[in-house]
């Protein structure tokens, strides 16, 4: 199989677009040629993202999902999830709960979650066996931000292996960093993370949660500063994984610009192409 095209070969592909992209950016609406209604794939559904998806069962879909920084990997992972009736795992999310509950893993990880910094492979290892191996997770899962590097794809190929669970297929999302840079200037949150985005998902009352009142502000990590370095580690630790994959032809790139339905519909259309596929190769040894 001809491979993949990953993350900076792909740009020039998203670059095509940038015209429409830029006439979006400064309000000149969408060229004729490209535009999101155009997209085959993209049937925006009515209503809140969620709840109008129909679900599609399926047998052996093991998925990771990829994107640099504030692509919209949990939104995206929570509700593919729904649809294929498998679970979504996101290892940030279990650490994060780990610090909170101030467990023996979650101490040891602290420092590196509040620096945005990634949590050494060796520290989470025991628990993404634990996750895996529960019997939710035997028709597939959808996997969030994992694996981060190398040495991560290590680790899991051998859980993966040990489990018995056929190979993994990477989902990508790909945005030009200046669009998800704008994004994440208009992301909001509350204290309790409900996430608001003031052009696509705005709170009913300016400034305040939708769910608990609570007041709106930027995330702490969306600093320009904080975000250059979340680039940054995604450029040097994850963009190895991707392009690995690629050359197995296990990585499928999803266009990430357009509103969340869209984006959304794209992802679906790949990844129920995926499940209908046979289930790909045995995981490898880890090659480099
Ligand atoms: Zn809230």
């Amino acid at each position: 199989m001809r491979p993949r095209p990953v993350l900076r070969e792909a740009l020039p592909a998203s670059r095509r677009r940038l015209g429409w992209l830029l006439a979006a950016l400064i309000g000149l609406g969408t060229l004729p040629g490209w535009s999101p209604a155009a997209d085959p794939a993209a049937t925006p559904s009515p209503g809140a993202p969620g709840s109008t998806d129909p679900t599609v069962p399926v047998k052996g879909l093991f998925i990771s999902l990829a994107g640099s920084p504030g692509v919209g990997k949990t939104t995206h992972g929570e509700r593919l999830a729904r649809r294929y009736g498998i679970p979504h795992i996101s290892v940030g999310k279990i650490l994060r709960q780990e610090v909170a509950a101030r467990t023996a893993l979650g101490q040891q990880a602290a420092p590196y979650v509040q620096k945005g910094e990634l949590v050494p492979t060796s520290l989470i290892a025991s628990t993404v066996r634990n996750r895996l191996s529960s019997p939710d997770c035997r028709n597939g899962f959808i996997l969030d931000g994992y694996p981060r590097k190398l040495d991560d794809l290590g680790t899991l190929e051998g859980i993966l292996s040990d489990l018995g669970i056929p190979g993994l297929r990477i989902v990508g999302i790909e945005v030009d960093p200046a669009v998800v840079i704008e994004r994440m200037r208009h992301r909001r949150v509350c204290e309790r993370g409900h996430e608001f985005d003031l052009k696509q998902r705005p709170p009913k009352v300016s400034s305040r949660c939708d769910l608990d009142g609570r007041p709106l502000g930027p995330r702490a990590d969306d600093t320009p500063e904080a975000i250059r370095r979340r680039f940054q580690v995604f450029a040097q630790e994850t963009t190895p994984v991707l392009a690995l994959f690629g050359r197995r032809g296990d990585y499928h790139p999803v266009n990430g610009d357009g509103s969340i339905d869209e984006v959304f519909h794209r992802l679906a259309a790949v990844i129920d192409r995926l499940g209908a596929e046979p289930s790909p190769r045995k995981p490898d040894a880890h090659r480099r």
